[in-house]
């Protein structure tokens, strides 16, 4: 008998018809012997709606309200999901994520795990119930009820898959597992039947929002097994694996789009020892994660530094670069909406000279204009401009052979 963590989407618990079919399939599974645990998203684009409604009310976000908002949209699908179970006999109950034992910093919105205490879910396994949690949800130290940061249902759900012990995970959403590039964007992407935790990692930093970064990170770290799949077709989907040596890797295995950054350029900056330093110490102190970074070689010992911010970090991220600007020298801090990120990953690029050269051919041939680049063993990315984004996604599926036949 297997223990295992199953995990819905929002479109996967999208309407009534839909909680019934995840109903359904809970049962299916504790038909053929194994336990499960039920981790849930808030239904639909629930949680996007409380967030227009939040905005509507006052644009402030306040952030321990938006959290005590937000976490409402897990607990109604929790409640139906567990109303859906016990209509088809099967007994369950739900549960917050404060209940699941979930314990979080006090980071309000992006609240980290720091411990969990599931004897609640062990108790209700233990009665014969299926344990139905609202993902994206914890308790912090101070007693607030947080959230995990968007997509965050996903580290519920390895977080919970580790802790209780579970045997594996499996993330159910809308597509049939990991493809080679978001089918929304290129039609011919194709399913990989197993993606490695580093090409995962990569993937999901750069755009490839079918897992949620922390979740990998948690996965990999704890050796928790993740298996991506259909709640549609509940066909086999796709394995996040350690890489195996004996596997012959593919050069490059996917390629990520990504527009939800924004660039700050912070110009005429004395091109001297300490600089950079002063203007990423304060961005670190107002807590904003800098991706990509590039300096511009310096004419009259005088350069420019440029970054990318998560748009949602544009305007404090600005605000900390305007109040640092004066004394480290610079004459302006500007910054640019509309780019856009495409990414090759693939764990063979690092044995495998030509793929920047091919990479960057192919933008040329389409016109692409590359503003920035930046490199991993296992990861190429350029900026470009965000309108071009789909065009070179696809352009670069066909010119590295990923398109389906
Ligand atoms: P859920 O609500 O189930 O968590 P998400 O919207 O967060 O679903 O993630 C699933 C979506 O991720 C898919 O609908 C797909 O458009 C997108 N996606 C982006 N890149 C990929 C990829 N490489 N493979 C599969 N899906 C991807
Ligand atoms: N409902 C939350 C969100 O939309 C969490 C999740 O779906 O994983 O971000
Ligand atoms: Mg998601």
């Amino acid at each position: 008998m297997a223990l295992i963590v199953q995990k819905y989407g929002g479109t996967s618990v999208g309407d009534a018809e839909r909680i019934r079919a995840v109903a359904r399939h809970v049962a299916e599974t504790r038909a053929r012997g194994n336990e499960v645990a039920v981790v849930v998203s808030a239904m639909g684009q629930f949680t996007d709606e409380l967030i227009a409604l939040a905005d509507e009310v006052t644009p402030t976000r306040p952030a321990r309200e938006m959290d005590m908002l937000l976490t409402a949209g897990e607990r109604i699908s929790m409640a139906l999901v567990s109303m859906a179970l016990g209509a088809l006999d099967v007994g369950s109950a739900s549960f917050t994520g404060s209940q699941a034992g979930i314990i979080t910093d006090t980071t309000h919105m992006s609240a980290k795990i720091l411990e969990m205490r599931p004897d609640r879910i062990r108790e209700a396994l233990a009665l014969g119930l299926v344990p139905v949690v609202a993902g994206f949800q914890g308790v912090s130290t101070e007693r607030d009820i947080t959230t995990l940061g968007r997509g965050g249902s996903d580290v519920t759900a390895v977080a919970l898959a580790h802790a209780l012990g579970a045997d594996v995970c499996e993330i159910y959403t809308d597509v049939t597992g990991v493809f080679s590039a978001d089918p929304r964007v290129v039609p011919r992407a194709r399913r990989l039947e197993r993606v490695s935790f580093d090409e995962m990692l990569e993937m999901a930093a750069t755009g490839g929002r079918v897992l949620m970064l922390r979740s990998v990170e948690f996965a990999r770290r704890h050796g928790v097994p993740l298996h991506v799949r259909s709640s549609f077709t509940w066909e086999q989907g796709t394995w996040i694996v350690e890489e195996e040596p004996s596997m012959e890797e593919a050069i490059v295995s996917a390629i990520t789009d990504d527009t939800s950054e924004a660039k700050i350029t912070v110009g005429g900056v004395p091109d001297r020892p300490g600089v950079a330093a002063t203007l990423f110490r304060a961005l670190a102190d107002a807590g904003i994660n800098v991706d990509m970074i590039v300096q511009n070689v310096s004419a009259h010992n005088v350069t420019d530094i440029s970054f990318t911010v998560a748009k949602t970090d544009l305007e404090p991220a600005l605000a900390a670069c305007t109040k640092v600007a004066e004394g480290i020298g610079a004459t302006e801090v500007s910054s640019d909406d509309g780019i856009g990120r495409v990414s090759l990953v693939g764990a063979g690029m690092k044995s495998s000279p030509g793929v920047t050269a091919l990479m960057f051919e192919t933008l040329s041939a389409k016109g692409i204009n590359i503003e920035m680049i930046s490199t991993s063993s296992i990861r190429i990315s350029c900026v470009v401009r965000a309108e071009k984004v789909a065009d070179a996604v696809r352009s670069l599926h066909s010119a590295f052979g990923l398109d389906v036949p």
